[in-house]
């Protein structure tokens, strides 16, 4: 089933992902040509539903648009949880510049295909694959395939690897000119497809100043978007926005991850300047990146999108990101409150905003706003349907709460991608699960065998080298 049909989701509560839309109960919602061609109730009574059109029947389920997780690095799937108790510097030494070291391009392929359906049988529709454990050719073209196998929507991310990550910091090692200028001449030359490209760069944290120019100077000789990890625990306080400002390098084509520990100023510079923001709650609660920056971007006047980052370490769904990111935007924002002796009458945070972060928000995160992120009649047809019949939910009062607060990914029964039909009655279309199982195991197996010292189990604690 790769061909996009015409398909009706009946009888659902549609929440567009727009959040001043109000939830439409009892409404459908219409995909001809694999576009969302009209929402109202009772379309089939109006005479543009065409013969031969698949129902799926939402009746007592939230129907809105799949999810956008705008920062990913799907390549470490099989090594899942083996970071859950670690430290960011933990991380930097034992994954990112440890285990990744032994991936060989069959494993990455394994990983990211994994990492991805995960996403996509959880509701996630729109990935941004920050791939950096590229250190072959042979690498990023695995990594690349994995992604357009599964027929989620996807930006590739292309990050480089050992050569750029490890090894003398800040870095004087340039991103991989050659790869990044073949893949896009080569692969991605058109921005049309499902999956499209963009660079995930080091930026001025992690590499030389003038590293970091010529790094750049390439996302621009190459028409690519960027995305660049800033602001994340101590190596985000060295005014990274400053020196981009001060090299002219800000633009509206940049998405900036974490964002944790800038300061106020450089985010409203970020949003003076037309850039986005990928918020990566879990983890940056977890390792140490700093508090997580929700109400200071939107106080800085930029919306933020949500990230799963680490899926080594935190869930890879975007119902418990969510979470994680409304109960630390609440507590700080009413502990504040209270610690001035304020009585709260109304909090500010609201479920509906958080729906359109992990949606319409990250969507334009992803430069891909025009084309997803929101269920409206025109848009690319990337849709989920979440019952609403499991006793955590019934029954279904206020949907915009019940899919932040209650709802999981075993409750998304149905996903549509680009108006093709990707998961069903709760089974991903096409895909050998058990055969997947057993291929990310035998691709761990293999990793783990190359570094004795490591584990999975969660007992590992990575040496960190102190400079
Ligand atoms: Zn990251």
């Amino acid at each position: 089933m790769t061909e996009s049909k015409d398909i009706l989701i009946t009888g659902g509560t549609v929440l567009t992902g727009v959040a001043t839309d109000p939830a439409q109960p009892g409404a459908d919602v219409l995909i001809l040509d694999g576009r969302i061609a009209a929402i109202g109730p009772d379309l089939a009574a109006t005479g543009i539903v065409p013969a031969g059109t698949e129902v799926i029947d939402a009746a007592g389920s939230v129907v809105m648009p799949g999810f956008v997780d705008t920062h990913r690095h799907t390549w470490q799937a099989i090594v899942r949880n083996i970071a859950s108790d670690w430290s960011l510097d933990e991380y930097m030494a034992g994954l990112h510049v440890g285990l990744s070291r032994h991936f060989r391009p069959e494993d990455t392929y394994v990983s990211n295909y994994l990492g991805a359906l995960e996403a996509l049988d959880s509701g996630i529709t729109t990935l941004v694959d920050w791939s950096h454990n590229l250190r072959t050719t042979e690498h990023a073209d695995a990594a690349v395939k994995a992604l357009e196998d599964t027929g989620m929507r996807a930006v590739f991310a292309h990050g480089g690897g050992a050569a750029q990550w490890g090894g003398e910091m800040p870095s004087p090692v340039e991103h991989p000119r050659d790869d990044a200028t073949r893949l896009r001449t080569e692969h991605f030359a058109s921005n049309d497809g499902l999956v499209t490209m963009a660079l995930a760069l080091r930026g001025p944290q992690f590499t030389t100043r003038e590293v970091n120019r010529a790094d750049f100077a390439l996302a621009r000789d190459l028409d690519l978007r960027v995305t660049v990890h800033v602001g994340d625990g101590h190596w985000g306080k060295m005014r990274p926005i400053i020196m981009l400002q001060e090299d002219g390098l800000l633009s509206d084509t940049i998405t900036y991850v974490h964002c944790t520990t800038l300061s106020d100023e450089e985010l409203r510079i970020i949003a003076a300047t037309g850039g986005s923001a990928s918020v990566a709650p879990d983890v940056e609660a977890q390792m140490g990146h700093g508090y997580p920056a929700t109400g200071r971007l939107l106080a800085a006047g930029v919306r933020p999108s949500f990230s799963i980052d680490v899926c080594s370490s935190n869930g890879g769904d975007m119902f418990g990101t969510m979470r994680t990111a409304i109960g630390l935007q609440r507590a700080a924002d009413n502990k504040e409150l209270v610690d001035a002796g304020v009585i709260i009458e109304r909090i500010g945070l609201g479920c509906a905003d958080v729906i359109q972060f992990a949606t319409l928000d990250g969507a334009n995160a992803a430069g891909l706003g025009g084309q997803t992120g929101s269920l409206e009649v025109g848009k690319k047809a990337d849709v989920i349907v979440v019952s609403g019949n499991s006793l955590a939910m019934s029954p279904l009062n206020n949907p915009f709460g019940g899919i932040v607060y209650n709802a999981h990914p075993g409750l998304v029964t149905d996903v549509i991608v680009d108006g093709v039909v990707r998961k069903r009655d709760g089974r991903l279309v096409g895909v050998d699960v058990k055969k997947l199982r057993d291929e990310a195991a035998e691709a761990r197996d293999y990793i783990l065998s190359q570094m004795p010292a490591a584990s999975v189990d969660g007992a590992w604690h990575p040496e960190v080298a102190h400079a």
